[in-house]
Formats: structure tokens, sequence, C-alpha cells
């Protein structure tokens, strides 16, 4: 018996192919005794292929705070329940917050059935550094608000992971481009898991032209993630450590830095000693 009583179970789903459950997860589905599904009509095809009849009640954004009492009900009655999104891990840019905190709130055990979850499959396959970094999830709608989030974090040194949909991604990356600039490293990967899935490696400016190039590339679901920037550039400008970043692509670290030196008119040696933190760090 995988489930006990009383325990609300916080279950990751498949983000396209069905394979990707965990042995576990499927039990936990077929035993709970009721699953909060973020959309029922969503997680139906994933029950009906796995041969599990476990009823079901919708709990989504708008309707959360109002299921709240019932579910924390059944839990205190002795029922286990499953929590499931759409897609991937609930609460990661899914509803289930409230749930959870007020589980932990009341004393009431909360455990993860691990699964997929876009960012981390993404971040995976990037080939990008994957020590440290920054899950930003969906950026903001409009581009001036966009714009200003991603300027809170043009001097962050972490992998930056964001969230994005079909309707918004050219705009996004074309925000990202102009703030973070667009010879910073970045990845697009698209529809993971799914028939197109496609991970393209290249810098932000070459993906908006490619975009641009091919409306099938702006079809699905994305994960953006941008190289982090530099690190210890507080006391360099950003135009330099930009430079030093493309040249350091190319050359040894001594030549970047003499270079980047020259173009810019920093000071080599502490260009030379940034270059090689993030040799070392990154
Ligand atoms: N909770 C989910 C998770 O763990 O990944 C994320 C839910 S969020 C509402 C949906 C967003 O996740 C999509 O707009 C897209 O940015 C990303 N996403 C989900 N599935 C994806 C996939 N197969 N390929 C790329 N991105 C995906």
């Amino acid at each position: 018996m995988t489930v006990a009583k009383g325990i609300l179970y916080v279950v990751a789903t498949p983000i396209g192919n069905l394979g990707d459950i965990s042995a576990r997860g499927i039990e936990v589905l077929r035993q709970v005794d009721l699953i909060a599904a973020e959309d029922t009509r969503h997680t139906r095809p994933l029950l009906r292929h796995l041969n599990i009849r476990t009823p079901m009640l919708a709990m989504y954004e708008h309707n959360e705070a109002a299921q709240l009492d019932k579910l924390m009900a059944c839990l205190a009655s002795g029922q286990a329940i499953a929590l499931v999104s759409d897609a991937g891990t609930p609460l990661i840019s899914d509803p289930g917050f409230p749930l959870v905190r007020e589980c932990q709130r009341k004393g009431i055990q909360v455990s993860p059935v691990p699964g997929a979850c876009a960012a981390v499959a993404a971040l995976s396959a990037s080939g990008l550094a994957t020590d440290r970094f920054y899950f930003e999830g969906f950026p903001p709608r409009t581009s001036g608000a966009r714009q200003q989030r991603f300027r809170g974090l043009v001097a962050e040194s972490a992998t930056l992971v964001f969230y994005e949909s079909s309707h918004r991604i050219r705009a996004s990356l074309t925000d990202m481009a102009t703030v973070f600039g667009a010879d910073r490293k970045a990845v697009l990967a698209r529809e993971l898991t799914k028939i197109h899935e496609t991970i393209v490696s290249s810098e932000l400016g070459r993906l908006v032209a490619a975009l641009e190039r091919d409306a099938d590339q702006r079809k699905g679901e994305f994960v953006i993630l941008v190289g982090g920037a530099l690190k210890n550039s507080d006391d360099v400008s950003p135009e330099a450590v930009r430079v030093l970043d493309i040249l350091l692509e190319a050359l040894p670290v001594k030549q970047a830095a003499s270079l980047a030196a020259r173009i810019t008119g920093e000071k080599k040696n502490r260009l030379y000693q940034l270059a090689l933190n993030n040799e070392v760090d990154g």
C-alpha cells in the first residue's frame, strides 16, 4: 500500500509524453480517495490512459479558496487526497499553494510525488550552467512591465529560467534581447517531450530572428533559459562585461581580457580577474 490516510499528496504529471509519470505517482492516483485537479477535463485523458477511476474535484485558481474548506474537511476525516495540475509539478506556476500552506498550518502531512517539471527538464538539456539557476516563471504581460522586470535581473549571474506561451514568445524574447543584450547566450526549449520538441541553443538576438523567419517555431509551449551575467561585475561597466563575455567564447582568458580592456578602456587586470572568477565558478 503506497497511500496513507489523511495525507495530501502533491503529484507531478507529464508535461507532454504520457509515459513521464512515476510508478509511485500512478499508484497514488489509483489509491487516494479523491484527486483535486486544476482542470478535470485535462486530467481525465491521463486517468483513462492509466485506467484509473478515482473521483475528481476541480480546483483552479479562481475557486481555490472556496474548495479549500471542503478539501481540508476530507483530509481531517482521514481521506487521502492527490493534488494535480494540468501538467508538470503543481504549485510551480500552477495552483495549489493555499491548500499546501493550509495543510502545513494545520499539521496535515504533505507528501511530494516528484516527476516532470518543464523548467528543470529544459535546464537539464540546455547546456547552460546548472550549479545556480533563478526561476522567474512567466514574465509580465506588457512590454513595459516585462522590461522593468528584466532590468532587475541584468546583473544576476545564475542561469535565468522563464516560462512563456506562444502568444507572447516573440515579444518576450525581443524584450530580453533589448534588456540583456542581443549577444547574451540563451536556449529556447519548445514542446519538451512532445513530437515537435526543439531545443535551440544560441543568443537572444538570433533566437528572435529565427522566430521571425519561421512561424512554426512560435507554436507550442516554451521555456526560455538565459545565461547568467558574468560574476563579480559590480565595479565593471555592463558593456565591458558584455564584450569580455563574447571574447571569452573564442579566446583564452588572458587574450580576451587584454582585448576587452583595449576595446572598453577598463583595467586589464580587473577584467582578467573577472574572467578567471567566471571560469572557475561558472
Ligand atoms: N507546473 C508546470 C511545470 O511543472 O512545469 C508548469 C505550468 S505553467 C502553467 C505552463 C508553462 O510551462 C507553459 O506555458 C510553458 O512555459 C511551460 N511548459 C509546460 N510544458 C512544457 C513543454 N512540454 N515544453 C516546454 N515548456 C513547457
